[in-house]
């Protein structure tokens, strides 16, 4: 899956930002390992392809759910997993839920985290929402890489996708929602570029709701300053209750995606690496080592 990229490809700035990032680059994936941190329960939007009893359908395999942690947890957990895995270069927070919808949390485990491990980078990923409120914190604790979720740029699609959200203490449905969310993760995106962080765009590729708009998305996206676009399969499982589940719908053969992923391929980047990894991922991309670090066990490693 590597796609020969080093540092003749890109700017000496925004190499030393992704050469040992494993989901930023596709090198450096082979050599570093993140982990996640499942701070952040809460959400503020409605997925129709979420079930809220498992992580955050956006950056993880739904299905599996993480041991949530309280940021003080969760920074003893940073420190066993980097005293057994020196790769170790990235900690993110991709959930459960969203993590901008708990900033208290986010942010405390950040804080925490920089204080005992200062090499470790930082990374977060988003729906988007509260994202514009957000950009001066996340430059604060020199966050350089955010991925935010952006399954369309037109909400006549997007009222398909999102039944509602909360936002500033109300409840928006159906068009006005999605009208909110696209302003909101535009202005976002438009933030973080202009401050000089890394934006990886995922889109969850959902057949016959957006498969024939992503290619609007990956252009606009890729016009206002991501720096990678990850296109996904939507993993939608009756099992997992999710309305799309329940309203039978499916998600893409591999052979779509690959066809979609084809034609949005120019001069953007394209992940095509991403694992799908739960919100409490641990080691090398491809591996999950979670099960070895659950709280039962830190007193133990620690
Ligand atoms: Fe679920 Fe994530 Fe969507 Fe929130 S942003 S509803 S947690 S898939
Ligand atoms: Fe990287 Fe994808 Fe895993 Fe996120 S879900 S850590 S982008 S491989």
């Amino acid at each position: 899956c590597g796609s020969g990229e080093g540092p003749a490809d890109m700017p000496a700035h925004i190499w030393e930002k992704v050469k040992d990032h494993p989901c930023y680059s596709s090198e450096a994936h082979h050599h570093f390992a993140r982990m996640h941190v499942a701070v952040a329960p809460a959400c503020n939007i409605q997925c129709n392809y979420c079930n809220r009893k498992y992580d955050c359908a956006n950056e993880s395999r739904p299905g599996v759910v993480s041991e949530k942690l309280t940021p003080e947890m969760a920074g003893k957990k940073v420190l066993a997993v980097a005293a057994e895995i020196p790769q170790l270069s990235v900690v993110g927070i991709a959930g459960p839920g969203d993590a901008l919808a708990n900033p208290a949390k986010t942010f405390k485990t950040f804080e925490l985290i920089q204080q005992s491990a200062p090499d470790i980078k930082l990374c977060l990923s988003t729906n988007g929402l509260a994202l514009p409120d957000h950009v001066e914190t996340i430059k604060k604790f020199n966050v350089d890489h955010v991925t935010i979720t952006i399954n369309m740029v037109d909400p006549e699609v997007g009222q398909h996708i999102y039944p509602w959200i909360f936002h500033n203490h109300k409840r928006y449905h159906g068009l006005e929602a999605a009208k909110i969310l696209h302003e909101r993760q535009m202005l976002g995106l438009e933030m973080l570029t202009a401050a000089g962080i890394l934006v990886k765009v995922n889109s969850v590729l959902i057949p016959g709701i957006n498969d024939h708009h992503l290619k609007e998305v990956n252009k606009v996206v890729k016009a206002k300053g991501a720096f990678l676009h990850n296109i996904m399969p939507l993993i939608s499982d009756p099992a997992h209750g999710t309305h799309f589940g329940l309203t039978g719908q499916r998600g893409p053969t591999a052979a779509e995606l690959k066809a979609l992923q084809d034609e949005c391929e120019g001069d953007m980047k394209l992940m095509r690496h991403c694992r799908q990894c739960r919100a409490d991922a641990v080691g090398m991309l491809g591996e999950d080592r979670s099960q070895e670090f659950t709280s039962d066990k830190l007193d133990a490693i620690a």
